[in-house]
């Protein structure tokens, strides 16, 4: 007998590891096939692989800070799995460094990467169509961008856009638990924007029950994140008033409140 029963197999499931104080590690799923995105402690995906029944093909990093790289050695030790991340030569244990725009499979599912740079130089996200998903690390946050430790506002700007960019329906996997702080602080920026004052009472109940408030959307982010609506005149005018500036460009208002929110 011939087998005619054509299964689309592809990630089916895709859920969080805590671990540290607020990071989250997201591990993909499809059947007892893993991968893992920024695993910065090892012992948390164990636990979590061991109890089920999982095994780990492939472990994809986005930067070289220590919250998510940490736990690569342990764990390609126990589980040999294929380790993708920047190129670079910098970060111990990547099998296979990647560039803009390279086309991977991991669990059968195709991913697109985009070099992100602004929180560090090497910082790269990936992106599937094929599961409208996209795993931004610290690039961008729920409600925020990441800190800008290595780049310019003129790189997290053009990091930020590649994403805004995207269908609205891609769900945002970032690697922090940092929403209500960030929505608190946006509500400074554009105090009158109704979707703004929304999620933030939706998030507030969420983190009251200790819950996560992630995936986020690229329609929900193009909505509330002021990082990605520096060319709103809300925005604007109150980023011009931060700096006490007037005529402030898009990328000079993420300057701006990138700054602000750093001195928040
Ligand atoms: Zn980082
Ligand atoms: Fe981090």
């Amino acid at each position: 007998m011939i087998d005619v029963n054509i299964t689309l197999k592809m990630i089916s499931n895709i859920e969080a590891i805590p671990a540290f104080s607020d990071n989250y590690i997201w591990i993909l799923i499809n059947g007892n096939s893993a991968a893992v995105v920024d695993p910065g402690d090892a012992s948390a995906v164990d636990n979590f692989l061991n109890e089920n029944n999982l095994n780990l093909e492939s472990i994809l990093i986005t930067h070289h800070h220590f919250d998510h790289t940490g736990g690569i050695i342990d764990l390609a030790s126990k589980w040999n799995p294929k380790v993708f991340g920047p190129k670079g030569g910098h970060i111990n244990g990547i099998d296979l460094e990647l560039s803009e725009n390279a086309k991977i499979e991991i669990l059968d599912t195709e991913f697109c990467i985009f070099e992100t740079p602004g929180h560090t130089l090497d910082h790269i996200a990936y992106y599937s169509e094929d599961i409208d998903s996209l795993f931004c690390g610290d690039t961008l946050f729920s409600g925020g961008c990441g800190r800008l430790f290595e780049g310019t506002p003129l790189q997290m700007f053009n990091s930020l856009k590649k994403f805004s960019d995207l269908p609205e329906e891609t769900r945002v996997y970032c690697t922090h638990e940092y929403t209500l702080s960030n929505l608190t602080f946006a509500l400074e920026v554009e105090p009158n924007n109704d979707d703004l004052k929304k999620y933030f009472e939706e998030v507030s109940t969420l983190r009251d029950s200790n819950k996560m408030s992630l995936p986020s959307s690229i329609s929900l982010e193009n909505k509330i994140n002021p990082f990605l609506r520096t060319s709103i005149e809300e925005v604007k005018a109150n980023a011009e008033n931060y700096a006490n500036k007037k005529d402030l460009q898009p990328v000079e208002v993420l300057a701006t409140i990138r700054d602000w929110k750093d001195n928040f």
